[in-house]
């Protein structure tokens, strides 16, 4: 096997973190997740896109480079590296543009990429509701035809939307065949936030953060050319999303390779040689991270020769949520009483908290795992 880089994408690294190096603020930005620090983050994503950084691996038509798979996750490694600002368009870039590329018409992709991958138009993502979490199927929205106005009259109410309070735009499914099988008759809709109808009302998480959002809709009108793929075929589609954010895109490695060389670092500067148990969990974090970088590497070699996401991606989602908390609680170790006044490693650990949540419980991945990668019996 060789693992070595073509001198081609040797060049982009070196292009990408002299980039990197010259323009990330010298200063973090404040979090994505409040008001300021999403405006901050949206300047930031605009030079991204003036420097055709900010979507690598898309046709230069919609800004990118037309880099591989390699190349995006090598320009990802540079990123973390850099400690870049985290990106308040990921849910657009991430999650909803690979979902565009495979459902979306030719007219759909052209007029929302481009906006996307600027960050002029941001998207949040509205599958949960108060009563539909794991069971997704569950949900109760719906979306009644409006054959006058050419499209559809959506009711129902979303929640726990990340940055929805910020965003202009959401992707979600709602139930248009209610006499349907609950995972039939789901139709996947593109929501103008700022449409008639509309309410959007932020609240706070638990560090603080202004980063969730309900999102109520009362007979909000969604014209037909914002339906991504068939009427009633929504559950399909939505499911290419959720692989796209377990699998790959949504958790790069190399923000797991830099936050395990920041810990070897912080190890280093608190002489943590003296507590051996917490010297184990360090090479610990560091070999995960290793660990994950392969298998990654092993899953972009299974894709650029064609082969899709399927349930495997529930196992990378539990092997870097649960690496992600270790990781964060080896760092609070190494901090000792100090770990109370520190701003990023205890900010980073309360959000390493909830992925086991988002994205899928770690519980439902496990189920995924057990019937659909090891061929267990339901019960
Ligand atoms: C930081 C963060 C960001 C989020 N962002 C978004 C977003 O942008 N958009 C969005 O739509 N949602 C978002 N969510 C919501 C997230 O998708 C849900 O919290 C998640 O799907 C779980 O749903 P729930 O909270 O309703 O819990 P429930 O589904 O009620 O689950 C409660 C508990 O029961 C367990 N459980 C449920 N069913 C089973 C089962 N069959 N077998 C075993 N255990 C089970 C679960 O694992 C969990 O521990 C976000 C959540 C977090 C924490």
């Amino acid at each position: 096997m060789d693992l070595s880089y073509r001198e081609e994408e040797e060049a982009f690294r070196a292009e990408a973190r002299a980039w990197l190096a010259a323009n990330v603020p010298a200063e973090p930005l404040p979090s994505g997740d409040t008001a300021e620090g999403f405006a901050l983050h949206k300047e930031w994503e605009q030079r991204l896109f003036d420097a055709r950084f900010a979507v690598v691996s898309w046709p230069e038509a919609y800004g990118g480079r037309e880099a591989s798979l390699w190349e995006w996750l090598i320009f990802e490694e540079e990123y973390y590296r850099a400690h870049a600002p985290q990106r308040v368009t990921q849910n657009g870039i991430f999650l909803l543009a690979p979902t565009l590329f495979e459902f979306g018409t030719p007219e759909q992709q052209d007029r929302i990429l481009p906006r996307m991958a600027s960050g002029e138009e941001t998207w949040c993502q509205g599958w949960s509701e108060p009563d539909a979490g794991s069971d997704l199927a569950a949900i109760r929205s719906r979306a009644v035809r409006d054959g006058d106005a050419g499209g559809w009259r959506l009711t129902g109410q979303k929640t726990w939307t990340t940055r929805g309070a910020f965003c202009d735009r959401m992707f979600g499914l709602c139930r248009t065949d209610p006499d349907a099988e609950r995972h039939r008759g789901l139709t996947y809709f593109l929501v103008d936030l700022r449409a008639e109808g509309v309410t959007v009302r932020g609240f706070g998480r638990l560090d603080g953060d202004e980063g969730f959002a309900d999102v109520f809709l009362e007979d909000a009108f969604v014209p037909d050319r914002d339906v991504l793929g068939e009427v009633n075929e929504g559950w399909r589609v939505a499911m290419a999303t959720t692989g796209s954010e377990r699998g790959l895109t949504l958790r790069s490695p190399g923000r797991f390779t830099a936050a395990a060389a920041r810990l070897t670092d912080l190890y280093r500067e608190r002489g943590g040689a003296a507590d051996p148990l917490l010297r184990d969990d360090v090479v610990r974090a560091w070999m995960d991270a290793e660990a994950y970088r392969l298998q990654t590497l092993q899953t972009v070699t299974a894709l650029s020769e064609g082969a899709r996401p399927g349930a495997e991606s529930s196992l990378t989602k539990l092997f870097w949520s649960e690496l992600d908390v270790r990781l964060h609680e080896t760092a609070l170790g190494l901090l000792g009483p100090d770990a109370e006044a520190d701003g990023p490693w205890m900010k980073g650990y309360q959000f390493a908290l909830s992925g086991p949540i988002y994205a899928g419980t770690n519980e439902i991945q496990r189920n995924v795992v057990a019937e659909r990668v090891l061929g267990l019996p339901r019960r």
